[in-house]
């Protein structure tokens, strides 16, 4: 029971067929466990987001979709694909559940040359995908599941949605699927890593997913999802944090105007952190419909793979990166003249360890160490590793200021005379080499 509820977060056998938390691990999880969590579906160029989940006695594969256009701020839309799930004889089986009557069909999900990462579906009955009103009826139910405006997509972006349809039909029996690792979050970023919804437009909305570089130097945003410009799993943009801009409000009356007082130097020596709020004006010939903040927290240079107004090939092109705050941001790109916004998508996984630790080495110390407080002593030189700051034990007091101590990258306890190193108290400013090769060296 221990292992099903740390591992994978179950707290029941209700509705899994199985008598003991024994049976459950060894003829599910320990098979299928490392399904859970979400998943990138390859359909070039296009692409979708699968969540898998345990609910209700079986693993549940969804596809986990923007809302249609033009409601952004809405929820994220589901639809059931798969289950996995235990029959009447205690044996694992696995049911595609599309089609156009949601009748279950037999199919297979197995990870691709060993490696858990990457996953095959295959679908067993593919005619169970048929309409039977034929494909015209197929591609009817296709429009209305992309759109709210059923009558407006129609009219207007029915060869997008023609061809992403004919696209689609080819993967609906077929395809692969990438693990998506969502970056761990940072307490001081200004854009809150993760997966984000953004408005591409005439292509819809699409998932992105935000991440900074090692040197946090640069925040990039790579396609979950894609369209014929800008396919799935390429870079969608790269904001330069180096290159912040200030800009007051009416200097930005035109994108020209914009783009060439972005040029202007900041004010010497300001972190761009130090910078006040700054207003934000949509110039009168960018295209965007919808309410937009009349200021931001921050702006930086940032390249775009975008195409220019009226033409069809994608290119990267310059941009201005708007953070309203740590949770919304858009991307202004002059020669697409358009504005893209973006905002984030809550994902709740129940896999093992928390997020947290999800690029640490913890989770291999997690299985390796026995006792709780050795847990806690590699827990505390990874996170100092990754972020920062000072650890103390509770039951150390201050006695004088920090201040001294603020002027070295590392500072560690001695906790005897000796050579004996104390990780009691712990500082470290910077993710310094130093403290890389304690933890190299102890580890
Ligand atoms: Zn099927």
């Amino acid at each position: 029971m221990e292992k099903c509820f740390r591992e994978f977060k179950i707290e029941s056998l209700e509705g899994w067929n199985v008598d003991t938390y024994y049976d459950l691990y060894t003829k599910v999880f320990h098979r299928y466990g490392f399904l859970l969590g979400l998943w990138q579906a390859e359909m070039h160029p296009y692409g979708t987001m699968i969540h898998i989940q345990h609910e209700k006695g079986k693993l549940v594969g969804s596809e986990t979709m923007a809302p249609c256009p033009p409601h952004l701020h809405k929820a994220m839309r589901k639809k059931l694909m798969f289950t996995v799930e235990l029959n009447e004889e205690n044996i694992v089986e696995s049911f595609c559940h599309m089609g156009p009557n949601r009748l279950s069909h037999k199919c297979n999900i197995f990870p691709e040359d060993n490696n858990k990462n990457r996953v095959c579906f295959r679908c067993c009955v593919e005619a169970a995908h048929r309409n039977p009103g034929g494909m015209r009826r197929e591609f009817e139910q296709f429009m209305m599941d992309e759109s709210w405006e059923i009558e407006e997509a129609i009219f207007t972006g029915k060869i997008e949605l023609l061809q992403k349809f004919r696209v689609l039909k080819k993967f609906e029996a077929c395809f692969d699927l990438n693990r998506i690792i969502l970056p761990v979050d940072e307490p001081d970023a200004v854009i809150k890593p993760g997966l984000y919804k953004a408005d591409y437009a005439m292509f819809g909305y699409e998932l992105i997913l935000v991440f900074y570089t090692d040197n946090k130097n640069k925040i990039i945003g790579k396609k979950v999802t894609g369209d014929p410009r800008v396919p799935a799993g390429q870079i969608a943009f790269e904001g330069k944090m180096d290159e912040p801009i200030f800009l007051l409000g009416e200097h930005q009356e035109s994108l020209a105007n914009v783009e060439e007082r972005g040029h202007d130097p900041i004010p010497e020596g300001i972190h761009y952190k130090l910078l006040p709020e700054q207003d934000f004006f949509l110039p009168h010939d960018c295209s965007y419909e919808g309410k937009i903040p009349s200021s931001c927290s921050f702006r930086f240079h940032a390249m775009m793979n975008i195409s220019p107004a009226n033409v069809n090939t994608a290119f990267f092109l310059p941009s201005h990166l708007i953070v309203f705050n740590r949770k919304s941001f858009a991307l202004l790109a002059f020669q697409a003249e358009t504005l893209f916004t973006f905002l984030p998508i809550v994902v709740l996984l129940n896999t093992k360890t928390s997020l947290f630790f999800k690029d640490y080495n913890f989770n291999y110390w997690l299985q390796r160490l026995r006792i709780s407080p050795h847990k806690a002593d590699v827990a505390r030189l990874e996170i100092i590793l990754k972020y920062g700051g000072i650890y103390f034990d509770y039951d150390e007091i201050a006695l004088r200021s920090f201040d001294p101590l603020l002027n070295h990258s590392v500072v560690l306890g001695q906790e005897t005379v000796g050579c004996s190193l104390d990780n009691g108290p712990i500082q470290t400013f910077t993710v310094a080499s130093t403290f890389g090769v304690y933890r190299t060296n102890i580890f």
